[in-house]
């Protein structure tokens, strides 16, 4: 789908019929679900809307100084104000994930609401859990779409450094700062766009980018050289995290941001996983370079999603088994493409 002006009119409708809007982002969110959530904050409540904000569940550290983070309610410690919020919203925006269960515990309310819901995603085959899903996964960043959205209602996208600082964190980090993903020379054209607001990008690459602790750094250097097993038959590596590895660390959320992408830059591997422990499960995230698509491969073996090239899984049972299993069907699945790929 290349062209948002089609969805102009009903957008610039249901914002008018609003009286409470809701903006609610994915489970464990990003840069860009922050970015795209904070963007539309900052513009309705610009043009006099009551807006109000959920996620799931916590921030990540490098996400909080972001102008209005504060503002956003954490479904998983603030219960009864989220459902309230929920009940009285009349208009939902979902940015940023196409699955309802995505949603965490605030899935429940927000499918049961009698609130109108909108989706404004890039990621492909949305769930049909909206009445309006605006979707396009040529996009490399949510806020890429609404950037244009916002461009194209009536009255334009307002000149704010605060709305272009919050759709610039959104395809800095869903790019890995325009070094994957499916940026494209429209991107620029929107970069280009946004830095002429003044935004101030040094300064937002230092608190996203070089904003870590001491222990995030030891964390890495202990996970690249004794956490990391490079399988070359597969053109593969892991990286492996225990619980007491993160203890060990002090680690705090969004310290692992970023590892998975390492192993990519070794000659010759394109597929990448980090295998974190949690409390009764497995949290993987998964990356390739080229065509492998690894979201199909999170869907197919570990309950997940995602990009071609960026998704994510769990597994239900204990870091050994998780790899265990990662391996098994590596095999299959893994082996069976590269002989359809020929290569
Ligand atoms: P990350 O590895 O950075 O957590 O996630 C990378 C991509 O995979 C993101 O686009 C994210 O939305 C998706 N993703 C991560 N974990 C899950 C999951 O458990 N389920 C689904 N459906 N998508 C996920
Ligand atoms: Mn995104």
């Amino acid at each position: 789908m290349a062209e948002l002006s089609k969805y102009t009119k009903e957008l610039e409708k249901l914002f008018s019929a609003a009286g409470n809007i809701l903006i609610i982002c994915h489970i464990n969110p990003d840069g860009d679900a922050i970015g795209s959530q904070l963007a539309l904050y900052h513009y309705l409540t610009s043009k006099g809307k009551k807006v109000d904000m959920i996620s799931p569940n916590n921030l990540q550290e490098f996400l909080k100084w972001m102008d209005g983070a504060d503002l956003i309610n954490i479904f998983i410690r603030q219960r009864s104000l989220c459902h309230k919020l929920i009940r009285e919203a009349d208009l939902i925006i979902m940015v940023d994930f196409n699955q309802p269960d995505r949603l965490g515990e605030a899935e429940k309310p927000v499918i049961g609401s009698g609130a109108a819901r909108v989706i404004i995603d890039h990621h492909r085959d949305p769930h049909n859990f909206a009445d309006l899903i605006i979707s396009d996964e040529t996009r490399c960043a949510t806020s890429e779409i609404i950037y244009d959205l916002l461009t194209g209602l009536n009255g334009g996208l307002p000149r704010s450094k605060t709305i272009a600082e919050a759709l610039y964190i959104g395809i800095i980090t869903d790019t890995g700062n325009f070094d994957h993903g499916s940026y494209t020379y429209r991107t620029f054209g929107i970069v280009a766009d946004l830095l002429r607001t003044g935004i101030e990008k040094e300064k937002i690459n230092e608190l996203i980018y070089n904003n870590f602790t001491v222990d995030r750094m030891k964390l890495l250097g202990h996970a690249l050289s004794e956490r990391m097993v490079v399988l070359p038959e597969y053109q593969t590596a892991y990286i492996y995290l225990t619980k007491d590895d993160l203890k060990r660390f002090n680690h705090i959320k969004g310290d692992t941001e970023g590892f998975v992408n390492m192993p990519l830059s070794i000659k010759s591997v394109v597929f990448s996983s980090l295998f974190i422990e949690k409390d009764g499960f497995i949290k993987i995230s998964f990356r390739s370079k080229g065509t492998f698509p690894v979201n199909e491969f999170a869907a197919k073996y570990f309950s997940g999603g995602g990009h071609m090239n960026a998704s994510g899984g769990e597994y239900p049972g204990s870091l050994e088994d998780s790899i265990r299993y990662f391996v098994n069907v590596l095999e299959d699945s893994y082996m069976r493409f590269i002989k359809k790929a020929g290569k």
